[in-house]
């Protein structure tokens, strides 16, 4: 089993890097990728961390939100990016900027909506210094007894249509897709049947637009996919000669039930795709 898709605390997960290592070698998977948003800060301690674990394969990865033609925003995991690279390091600076005016602005519309927060709780809510997100703003909403749980907090006030809602700045899909490969990396469009309204047709039209700008692979095993959905985007992926890539989106206790490498407990991502995965990377 591998897991190409995890969090740490290097973003919004809750295990360090190293601790991310110690559960992929306790759960004896054969890879994983360390995939935070916006921040490849993790990844040095990550692979310092898998060094002393031959038997793990570790993958320096990234994950960026982008922007379609349509405005809807896709989520683009990179796999094998070189850490040191500096337009990638630029990008990831670019992106925390976008953040902190968001974080900045939804703070002041729960305040407005009388929820007095601020910007110092939520940065008590990270253990390390990191990309700073929603998840951060709902874990301080919860230690101050504003809500009930995390997905109260996004029921309630962060998630779209909810009153402290703000949409992200990000890159066009065409710019994060070039950053992505200008480090080396491999470009996996992530979860692609979890945003609302999305369906086949629509997936193999976003396919296509992306295949223009270059897109390697696509994420079809995932923990919130059905067995449909994997179906069907494997089934797309074999359409459009694109590499398959999968994983649990792991965030620790900030993706409440979702196991690293098995997610909700039926995610088996095949080793056999990393082959596949290496062979184009290699070749
Ligand atoms: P952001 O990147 O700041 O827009 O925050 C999005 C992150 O919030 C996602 O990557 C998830 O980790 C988390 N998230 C999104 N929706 C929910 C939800 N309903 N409950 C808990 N966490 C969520
Ligand atoms: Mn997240
Ligand atoms: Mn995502
Ligand atoms: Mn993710």
């Amino acid at each position: 089993m591998i897991d190409l898709h995890t969090h740490s605390t290097a973003s919004d997960g809750t295990c360090t890097p190293s601790e991310l290592v110690a559960a992929a070698v306790k759960n004896q998977l054969k890879a994983i990728a360390l995939t935070d948003h916006d921040t490849i800060a993790g990844i040095r301690e990550f692979l310092a961390a898998a060094a002393s674990h031959p038997e793990l394969t570790a993958i320096a990865g990234v994950e960026f939100s982008c922007r379609m033609s349509s405005g809807d925003h896709c989520h683009m995991v990179g796999l094998f990016i070189d850490p040191e690279n500096a337009r990638l390091q630029e990008t990831c600076v670019q992106y925390c900027q976008w953040r902190d005016e968001r974080n900045a602005n939804i703070i002041r519309l729960l305040n407005e909506a009388g929820y007095p927060i601020t910007m110092d709780d939520v940065l008590a809510e990270r253990s390390v210094p990191g990309v700073i997100g929603r998840p951060h703003v709902a874990a301080a909403l919860l230690a101050h007894g504003h809500v009930s749980s995390m997905r109260a907090a996004f029921e309630q006030l962060l998630g779209r249509g909810r009153p402290a809602f703000t949409p992200r700045k990000v890159l066009p899909a065409a710019t994060c897709l070039e950053t992505i490969h200008a480090a080396g990396g491999l470009a996996f469009w992530a979860h692609p049947m979890t945003r609302d309204n999305m369906t086949v047709a629509k997936c193999e039209r976003y396919i296509l637009e992306l295949k223009e700008f270059g897109l390697d692979g696509i994420e079809a095993y995932y923990a919130d996919h059905t067995m449909t959905q994997t179906r069907n985007v494997l089934t797309l992926a074999r359409r459009h000669g694109l590499l398959v890539s999968g994983g649990s989106d792991f965030h620790g206790a900030n993706h409440q039930g979702v196991a690293l490498g098995s997610g909700y407990g039926h995610l088996h991502v095949p080793n056999e795709l990393l082959d596949e995965i290496l062979r184009h990377h290699q070749g």
